[in-house]
């Protein structure tokens, strides 16, 4: 493909975003950090709000999703334009006291697995931790958060030889409790006495990158991730690489269309960034609460609470692109896919869909994506699984059950996902935020 100086300069943000989105709490602070960048201002639940029309904004839940809005000229006719993406993938959570003592003071570290990942992808690469630290705040109902990410790699989860396993090529099943628990180095006896005094080795080394006493830490969340960074390989540079392309390629591709638009609208245009899709969205930041919903109904509110339906008029004006990363057709595994409709690397967004409702794409929502690509210059591709497949669901079905809105269910084609390391078409990631742009200037 023929790349212009500002297709690269989108790719090149891509890359270095992927890089400082280590998890989902990282994910959302890069976000953040785009959206101060660009004029938008934060709200806080807990506050009063007063926006105005054109006014840029965004807030938090739980500091692992991010929802930003352009406030409309007409909140009610115009409706809400949103586009919603997820900030978690599949990873190895620590456990509490995951310190394991091994001999020759080698310590591992005790994991839950997070989501459904490839455990074999994660066998034998450098490994970092990030994630967020709790510390005492005012009283005891309200800690403060700090965001850690070691930025180095600090562990890693060897495989066992192959000489203890002959047969490991002819399918092999993992347990997690057993199989992937990381080690992160050995110490002397005195050494791990010490390191046992300030709360353990983990405990420690975020202590230190945060410059504070590890004995303040009250609690943690943090995750095992791969850390070698994002990079773009093929014989023409069309793929790129990284962990977490699902799903965080489609929320930056939102992000770069909401910050590119400049004409005004009616519509309130949305960017929602879930957290806990890949464990089915049922937490207060997942898709199934009623965040989203409670801040639209708030924002039609403070523009235009004359008449009480107004909030029932704009959701029936609104329109939702729930981007979610689909399945490419894998040149090896022809018989995994649909024969007609098997989206590939390069051809362009895809617009997701089941017979049995599993996505919320209707032949409307599909009619209403279509003509957006096709206005916007763009080809795009279907998705459907083989009909003895079951598949996947996502954010836009679980969206709908929490407000009756329109929309499709689609996403950039991706190759191994959910590996430690997936691929991708650069030239899909470009189309997508030039649709997205286009959905949003309407
Ligand atoms: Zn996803």
């Amino acid at each position: 493909m023929n790349k212009t100086n500002s297709d690269n300069a989108l790719c090149k943000r891509l890359l270095d975003s992927l890089d400082k989105s280590t998890c989902n709490f990282m994910a959302v602070a890069e976000i953040e950090t785009r959206l101060l960048e660009n004029g938008f201002i934060e709200l806080f639940q807990e506050n009063v709000w007063s926006l105005e029309c054109g006014g840029k904004y965004y807030f938090k839940k739980n500091d692992s999703s991010i929802f930003a809005f352009i406030v409309g000229d007409d909140v009610v006719s115009g409706g809400f334009h949103i586009i919603s993406a997820h900030s978690d993938s599949p990873c190895f959570k620590l456990k509490p006291n995951a310190e394991i003592y091994g001999d020759g003071g080698v310590v591992s570290l005790n994991v839950e697995k997070y989501g459904g990942g490839i455990l074999y992808t994660w066998f034998d690469r450098p490994l970092s931790i990030s994630g967020r630290v709790m510390v005492a705040g005012e009283d005891a109902l309200h800690p403060r958060t700090l965001l850690v990410d070691l930025k180095r790699p600090v562990a890693t989860i060897p495989h066992l030889a192959i000489h203890f396993n002959r047969g490991v090529n002819e399918g092999n099943p993992l347990s997690v409790q057993k199989d992937m628990k990381p080690v992160i180095g050995y110490f002397s006896p005195e050494e791990l006495a010490a390191y046992k005094e300030q709360g353990g080795v983990v405990r420690s080394l975020v202590a230190y990158h945060l410059e504070i006493d590890p004995r303040t830490i009250l609690d943690s969340e943090l995750c095992l991730y791969p850390a070698e960074p994002a990079g773009v390989v093929g014989a023409t540079e069309e793929y790129f690489q990284s962990a977490r392309i699902d799903d965080l390629s489609m929320a930056f591709a939102g992000l770069e269309a909401l910050l590119a638009t400049t004409e005004k609208s009616n519509a309130t245009r949305v960017l929602a960034i879930f957290d806990n899709e890949e464990t089915g969205s049922g937490t207060k930041q997942g898709a199934a609460s009623p965040v989203l919903r409670d801040a639209m109904e708030r924002i039609v509110k403070i523009m235009d609470g004359g008449d009480e339906q107004n909030i029932y008029r704009a959701i029936a004006n609104s329109f939702m692109i729930s981007a979610d990363n689909a399945h490419a057709w894998h040149p090896n595994y022809n018989e995994k896919y649909d024969p007609t409709n098997h989206p590939v690397i390069g051809g362009g967004p895809v617009i997701k869909i089941n017979a049995n409702c599993k996505y919320m794409t209707d032949a409307q929502g599909s009619a209403v994506f279509s003509q957006l690509c096709k206005e916007a210059g763009v080809e795009c591709q279907y998705f459907v699984n083989h009909a003895d497949v079951a598949g996947g669901s996502t954010l836009g079905n679980i969206s709908s059950s929490q407000f009756d809105i329109r929309g499709v269910d689609m996403g950039a084609a991706i190759w191994a996902m959910h590996s430690a390391r997936e691929t991708a078409g650069l030239s899909d990631y470009i189309d997508s935020v030039k649709v997205f742009t286009k959905f949003y200037e309407k």
